[in-house]
């Protein structure tokens, strides 16, 4: 898809290699305890609503492509339809997002 450039988001060149190995830390957090504990509170990060822990996914709060690491204080439990919203929308509009939703 070909985008005019003045509305290109800036992009942030991560290494490939770097990538693979925040996935696999990822990946193991995934099965820790710590993040058992996180789904087990049941609350999506972003809309404080209430979910079952099979329904919250794992979210970064700064994506890996944006230069965001798999570190516990970037790794949030999130409902889906919080995560397809994030997804589609770029940083600056899930953070207008984020404001209009705030608890
Ligand atoms: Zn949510």
């Amino acid at each position: 898809m070909m985008e005019p450039p003045d509305t290109d988001p800036p992009i942030l060149l991560v290494d490939d290699a770097v990538l693979k190995k925040e996935r696999a830390k990822a990946r193991n957090l995934r099965n820790s305890q710590w993040w058992k504990r996180r789904l087990a509170r049941g609350v999506c990060h972003y809309c404080a609503k209430p979910f079952l822990p099979g329904e919250l996914t794992m979210d970064h709060v700064i994506p890996l492509s944006r230069g965001g690491r798999s570190e516990r204080f970037n790794l949030v439990p999130c409902c889906k339809a919080c995560n397809t919203k994030k997804q589609q929308l770029l940083p600056w509009e899930w953070n207008a997002y984020m404001e209009r939703h705030k608890p």
